[in-house]
């Protein structure tokens, strides 16, 4: 079988956005070898999963041979990164293939990355390495498992070349999945080239796309900005919620869809510490932990400048609409965040807001004192809500200040159910993490299979699988992630 004779692919994007997709082919792999395939996604893709192990199917995973009808580009995009404006980014390794219906019947994009150098590149070499490929499948996968919005992962192909980082590295195509690759970024572009027509049109395009009720809306732009804003408010909650610090948020990596996007230098975090920043280029913490939820806020800011001419003919009652509308994020912010932390402590609707804030506060002020590894504790304390508090106290350093927390808290009745369904056993720790990509990038897959096996069921605790549940060892140090490779 090829591509050709097996998929179809429609290209929306490329046919009514010329300006903003450059079509280009995929550099050739000289090797093509699949390190790991998502089967269950492909199927939901309505792709043949033999198809893509074989020879044919990897010639397509590398975008080394595409059917006739698809059309691979390169998207154009501006972007804020660390707060400094690029009128020009754009996929500089990365394409485009093409879209495919999901079985929910909704659309997805097809897009490889590390597929060589577009005229987006820049100095960059167009490629990409086994290790942060696999890092983003991972990862990528264990957010869809946890229930929070992503784009997915559906194989990482490795290309048997060499790739020069600080050594020579074994070369990989990641191919993603999402609803769109609409950032805030393209809007960004569109608005740059003072192209009001294209503004609108892309505008429309994510209303079809993402948010069809705006179209009804008396001003639908605005219903636009307003739904993207209430999708991060939501998104922007289950990170913080499960303690996931994605490292880089640029506003080119922010979605319109309100889909986590680009794994670079992202990390869960392991001693709960609300300055934790791990990208080692991130000197000045600007996308810490706790920074999160502003950034967000400051990158809608930006969606709403590029968004202004469609909101009003008056730009001063724009803006104010624009003002008025991004207040709604906090709100809806700390709306879900307090949902999810109750939900976390076990605490039903019936519980005060008031003594449940107190006993959030309360305990993240403890946790924070001994950087107790968030994941387990919270996993711990659903033991405790069964009566047996000493897992989760033999984690605190106050061990006063803990009992007569224990005791408020378990006067409201925490539900033990409800807790071990929203506090993961297992999410993709750091540790097993650079074990899985160090091991695959020298040729052994099992630790990534073992890891993958573990993340992908995350509520369900199996015995046998411990030390995916464990915090790391001492000797493990502090953690340092690198993007852009
Ligand atoms: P990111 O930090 O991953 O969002 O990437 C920022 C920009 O750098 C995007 O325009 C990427 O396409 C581009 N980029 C990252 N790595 C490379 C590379 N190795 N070669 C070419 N472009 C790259
Ligand atoms: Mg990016
Ligand atoms: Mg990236």
């Amino acid at each position: 079988d090829t591509a050709a004779s097996t998929v179809t692919f429609s290209g929306r994007f490329a046919r009514d956005f010329a300006e903003m997709a450059i079509p280009w082919r995929a550099e050739k792999a000289p090797e093509p070898r699949l390190l790991v395939l998502n089967g269950p996604l492909a199927e939901e893709l309505g792709l043949d999963p033999d198809f893509l192990r074989s020879p044919g199917g990897l010639l397509l995973l590398t975008g080394n041979e595409v059917p006739a009808e698809a059309t691979p580009v390169a998207q154009a995009y501006a972007g804020h990164q660390f707060g400094w404006y690029s009128p020009r980014l754009g996929d500089g390794r990365a394409l485009l293939l093409g879209e495919i219906t999901h079985v929910d019947g909704r659309l997805r994009e097809l897009h490889l990355k590390g597929s060589g150098r577009t005229p987006f590149a820049r100095n960059g070499d167009g490629l990409a390495v086994v290790g942060p490929m696999l890092r983003e499948y991972i990862v990528s996968e264990a957010m869809h498992a946890l229930g929070i919005p992503t784009t997915r992962s559906l194989s990482v192909v490795g290309t048997g070349r060499a790739v020069q980082r600080e050594t020579l590295l074994p070369g990989a195509v990641l191919t993603r999945v999402a609803s769109s690759h609409l950032r805030v970024g393209s809007f960004q572009y569109a608005r740059a080239t003072g192209d009001v027509d294209l503004l609108r049109r892309l505008a429309d395009y994510a209303i079809t796309r993402h948010y069809p009720g705006a179209a009804d809306a008396g001003n639908p732009y605005l219903a636009l900005f307003q739904s993207v804003v209430a999708a991060q408010a939501s998104l922007l909650a289950q990170w913080m919620v499960v303690g996931f610090v994605h490292g880089v948020m640029n506003t080119d990596n922010m979605t319109i869809s309100g889909e986590t996007i680009d794994y670079g230098p992202c990390a869960f975090m392991d001693g709960f510490d609300p300055a934790a920043v791990y990208s080692s280029i991130d000197e000045s913490g600007r996308y810490a932990y706790r920074n999160q939820p502003v950034v967000a806020e400051w990158n809608l800011a930006r969606l709403a400048e590029a968004l202004l001419p469609l909101l009003h003919d008056d730009e001063e009652q724009g803006v104010a609409l624009a003002v008025e509308s991004l207040e709604g994020f906090r709100r809806q912010y700390s709306a879900a965040w307090s949902a999810g932390m109750r939900a976390k402590l076990g605490l039903h609707t019936d519980v005060d807001d008031d003594v449940a804030s107190l006993l959030v506060d309360d305990l993240l002020a403890l946790l924070q004192e001994g950087r107790v590894d968030y994941t387990s504790f919270f996993r711990n304390l659903g033991k405790a809500a069964r009566g047996q508090p000493g897992p989760a106290r033999g984690m605190v350093l106050d061990l006063a200040a803990f009992d007569a927390w224990l005791g408020r808290w378990r006067a409201v009745g925490p539900d033990a159910g409800l807790m071990d369904r929203v506090n993961p056993a297992y999410i993709p720790r750091n540790h097993l993490v650079e074990e899985a990509l160090a091991a695959a990038t020298g040729g052994d897959l099992d630790p990534l299979h073992g890891l993958l096996d573990a993340v992908t069921t995350p509520f369900e605790e199996r015995p046998g699988l411990e030390r995916y549940a464990s915090a790391a060892p001492e000797d493990f140090g502090a953690y340092r992630t690198f993007c852009g490779t």
